[in-house]
């Protein structure tokens, strides 16, 4: 078993919705959920759209990194997820989404491979992942 850490974000069409079916189903599929922040809601990030709700929340599992990422994608298409996220001319092109779930934490892990980076390369810079982590006390 490890403790994984899972951030979501909505900001498209029934924000609340989706974040608790995320729940649900990451309870389901993925394990037992441990401890869940609270749902900020933030300004998009990375480009000019919709406010955002998030969440952080930390689950228990017996999928290994790259079964968990196939998992959440599963659950990201359940729940109406269309566009990935791709690099244009070097930046980064985000689009609106449904549900987006992105892995922060996988126990003590260091991971770099194509598909899987964790800890989450981003997530220091981002407010919208910081101030839960600092509500759960994972992060200072
Ligand atoms: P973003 O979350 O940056 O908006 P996407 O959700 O579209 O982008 O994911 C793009 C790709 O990021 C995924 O196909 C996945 O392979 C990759 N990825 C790398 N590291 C992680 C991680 N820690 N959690 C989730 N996806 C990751
Ligand atoms: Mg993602």
């Amino acid at each position: 078993m490890q403790e994984v850490v899972l951030s979501l974000g909505s900001n498209l069409g029934d924000r609340e919705k989706f974040l608790s079916n995320a729940v649900d189903l990451i309870n389901a599929e993925i394990g037992d959920i441990v401890k869940k922040s609270s749902v900020y809601e933030t300004s998009s990030w990375g480009f000019d759209s919709f406010n955002f709700l998030n969440q952080v929340i930390v689950v228990n599992t017996s999928a290994k990194p790259l079964e968990l990422l196939d998992i959440i994608q599963d659950i990201e298409k359940k729940l109406g997820r269309k566009n990935k996220s791709k690099m244009v001319n070097g930046i980064p092109e985000y689009h609106d989404r449904t549900i987006d779930i992105d892995i922060l934490i996988y126990g003590n892990e260091i991971i770099e491979s194509e598909r899987l980076t964790i800890p989450h390369p981003k997530m220091r810079e981002r407010d919208f992942i910081m101030n839960p982590l600092r509500e759960l006390k994972i992060a200072n």
